[in-house]
C-alpha cells in the first residue's frame, strides 16, 4: 500500500449523479433535448446553445481517438502503476471523455482500437469509468 493517497474525483451537485451511477457499473451522459448530442456531465451546455439535457445510458464501448503512455508520474501517489496509459475515448454515442487504459497490454494499445468501460469504485457512492481493450 502506497504512503501517498491519489487524487479522488470531487463530485458537484452537478456531476454527483454521474459519480454515483459509476460506483454501481453504470456510465451515464448528458443527451441534449434540442440536437441530441451526447456529452459527459461536466458540460453543461451544448455546443448547439441549449442547456437542456436528458440522462441516458451509455453502452460503454467506444475507440481511442488519442492517448499516451506516462512513464514519469506527476505525482508520488501513481507511481506504482507506472507506466500507464491516458487516452481520449469516444463513446459510440459521440460523447468524448479522458480516462485510462487498464487490463491491456500497452503494445496493443492504439488510436481506433474498441474499447469497453471498467469501474474502479473508490467509495460506496463514487466509481471512476476506466477502459480496457476488447478483443478484435
Ligand atoms: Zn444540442
Amino acid at each position: 500500500m502506497s504512503e501517498f493517497k491519489k487524487p479522488q474525483p470531487s463530485p458537484t451537485a452537478w456531476t454527483q449523479s454521474f459519480w454515483q451511477h459509476c460506483a454501481k457499473d453504470r456510465l451515464m451522459l448528458l443527451r441534449c433535448t434540442s440536437c441530441g448530442a451526447h456529452h459527459v456531465p461536466t458540460r453543461r451546455v451544448c455546443a448547439c446553445g441549449s442547456s437542456h439535457f436528458d440522462s441516458v445510458e451509455s453502452k460503454g464501448s467506444g475507440v481511442i481517438i488519442s492517448f499516451t503512455e506516462v512513464h514519469r508520474a506527476p505525482d508520488p501517489a501513481f507511481k506504482e502503476e507506472l507506466p500507464y496509459v491516458i487516452a481520449i475515448i469516444e463513446l459510440q454515442e459521440g460523447a468524448r471523455l479522458m480516462s485510462n487504459i487498464i487490463q491491456s497490454e500497452v503494445s496493443d494499445i492504439g488510436i481506433g482500437k474498441t474499447v469497453q468501460c471498467v469501474f474502479e469504485t473508490l467509495e460506496e457512492t463514487v466509481g471512476v469509468p476506466k477502459f480496457k481493450l476488447l478483443k478484435e
